[in-house]
């Protein structure tokens, strides 16, 4: 049995395909012949003809966004561009066809990333057809997500995010990385796609092509061996309903609201379609990314006022701009802190940039007025009164009352009692919480053991979070990873949290899970969990309380 950190949950048992590994540059040192020039050049076109039928065969398989990405990336391989450059280095200078089609494609990527905008980002398909040529050319697997006839579980490092992005649910039904972290960006989109996944487990490197695995993601556990019985479990388990049954309640009729995070008005219109009961989290920093300028009022109101239009009457938490860490843009973050975790991050960007947060209250005070969703403002890393007081009266300014914080540094969890006599609501991200708490980078595996919210500590944080708002009768929601958990969810509700939100993927399983306790039986969840000396000890005594996450597979 190897162990890894659950992300996503459900359980399936199949045999694994691997991740090819990734191309190395090919070699500089060998001159071809004049002779031998020509039959180089013919195979690149080959090699690129074949990754474009390739491509293009995947595309006709596919649908959506990923058929569209596949046939856009198969022209690519065989772009007249590319391949007079790769001819040219093949004849002028006699490298080999590999080493001609890196450089070639490295030269048209510089290119288009120099070239800006939407062309820059087309940079990363040339990186992956080079691969895929090169790999043709060289006889190794092709990069990728493997392509089989049978649904199989996906092993790999860790997922670059272009692989994700045609990752096909019916034919991968679930992923094991030795790498990445709970929250980095394989996790998040497994949970978006409903996909069991355990990330960060020891031993994943040693699984091998076509070897028979069991993957239970609630528990975290892949069974290398699996027995008969096991085999016959985990595919029969019943899944967990996958459709919304109503507004969020517990088995008494105690309301939690089970709201949506969201990035942009595509996610929002996903999250309406699946129920969820309003936003509780709209990351607006990614209607930022990848922009070298900040975008003009006018633009930002176009953006919140369509995420606005898919919740009428409902709520709609829109947290100002979460710049800097992981989530560096050059018009307000520095490149050169050493520590950028702990930097001019999140709200603290406003202090040298106070024109951004400025444009981004008109901008929502705008789409506000123009739409009819009950509106709600949130500042990112706060940590102390006198930023709460500032934030909340720059929101007054531009008419929005509905002012909150983000919980996501111990001191704010500690003084939750203070800065909620000043902001309307709090939301805790438990991703930055615990980061903080633990003092454990989230992005990096090796720590991925120390990063979960079930830490008794972060627990702790949370509650105290909670009496404190509890004063001022102001509630407390959350909006990190922690809420998708199943397990989880119902502990927050035991600790006082009135509201979660999360990927809209895990809306069901969270709601059906909430239905089966009773609000007393979630504060018993939560001592249970305080009580316990580990993360994994109060997971265990948290889940053996839960019948339904065995019977669903959670
Ligand atoms: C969090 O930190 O939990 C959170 C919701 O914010 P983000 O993941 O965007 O940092
Ligand atoms: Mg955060």
């Amino acid at each position: 049995m190897l162990r890894g950190v659950g992300v996503s949950p459900g359980r399936r048992a199949a045999h694994v395909a691997r991740m090819a590994s990734p191309i190395a540059e090919p070699a500089s040192t060998q001159v071809l012949p004049e002779g031998e020039r020509d039959s180089a050049v013919e195979a690149i076109k080959a090699a690129s003809e074949y990754v474009c039928d390739d491509l293009l065969a995947a595309s006709s398989r596919a649908t959506g966004t990923a058929a569209n990405i596949l046939a856009v990336t198969a022209t690519m391989a065989t772009d007249p561009a590319l391949m007079r450059a790769a001819a040219t280095h093949v004849r002028e200078e006699g490298l080999i066809a590999p080493r001609a089609v890196w450089l070639a494609a490295n030269t048209l990527a510089e290119q288009l990333t120099a070239l800006g905008g939407n062309l820059a980002e087309r940079a990363t398909d040339v990186k992956d057809v080079r691969n895929r040529i090169i790999a043709r050319l060289t006889g190794v697997p092709s990069p990728g997500v493997p392509i089989r006839d049978e649904p199989f579980i996906l092993v790999a490092h860790d997922l670059a995010p272009a692989d994700t992005a045609t990752l096909d649910p019916s034919a991968v039904i679930a992923i094991v990385t030795s790498g990445g972290g709970p929250t980095s960006h394989t996790s998040i989109l497994a949970r978006s796609l409903g996909i069991p996944c355990i990330v960060a487990v020891d031993g994943a490197d040693d699984l091998v092509d076509g070897q028979l695995i069991a993957v239970d993601g609630g528990a975290g556990e892949v069974h290398t061996e699996p027995d008969a019985q096991t085999v016959e479990k985990f595919q029969q388990t019943v899944s967990a309903p996958s459709t919304l049954n109503g507004p969020g309640r517990t088995k008494d009729g105690h309301a939690v609201a089970l709201l949506a995070n969201v990035g942009d008005p595509a996610g929002a219109a996903k999250a309406a379609d699946m129920g969820a009961e309003g936003v509780g989290l709209f990351r607006t920093e990614f209607c930022f990314l990848g922009r070298e300028t900040a975008p003009t009022v006018e633009e930002q109101i176009a953006q919140y006022t369509t995420v606005l239009e898919a919740f009428p009457h409902r709520k709609v938490v829109i947290r100002t701009l979460d710049a800097g860490a992981d989530k560096p843009l050059p018009f307000v973050t520095a490149d050169d802190e050493p520590n950028p975790a702990l930097g001019v991050r999140g709200l603290r960007t406003s202090w040298n940039h106070p024109e951004v947060l400025e444009s981004q209250l008109e901008a929502i005070a705008q789409a506000a007025q123009a739409t009819d969703a009950d509106v709600h403002v949130m500042a990112p890393m706060v940590a102390t009164v006198a930023e709460t007081k500032d934030f909340v009266a720059a929101c007054a300014r531009y008419g929005l009352h509905n002012a909150g914080i983000m919980i996501e540094i111990p001191a704010s969890a500690l003084r939750a009692k203070d800065l909620l006599g000043e902001a309307t609501f709090a939301s805790v991200g438990t991703n930055d919480l615990t980061q903080y708490a633990l003092a454990a980078d989230r992005e990096l595996a090796s720590l991925a053991s120390l990063s979960s919210p079930w830490q008794p500590s972060v627990l702790d944080l949370i509650a105290i979070a909670c009496e404190g708002a509890e004063r001022h009768g102001r509630p407390v929601g959350v909006c990190g990873e922690a809420a998708a958990d199943p397990a989880l969810a119902p502990v927050l509700v035991g600790l006082g949290v009135a509201s979660l939100s999360m990927t809209p993927r895990s809306l069901p399983a969270v709601g059906a899970v909430l239905e089966t306790l009773t609000l007393d039986e979630c504060r018993e969840l939560a001592a249970l969990a305080r009580e316990a000396a580990s993360v994994e000890e109060a997971r265990a005594a948290v889940r053996a309380r839960i019948p339904v996450l065995e019977t669903w597979g959670l």
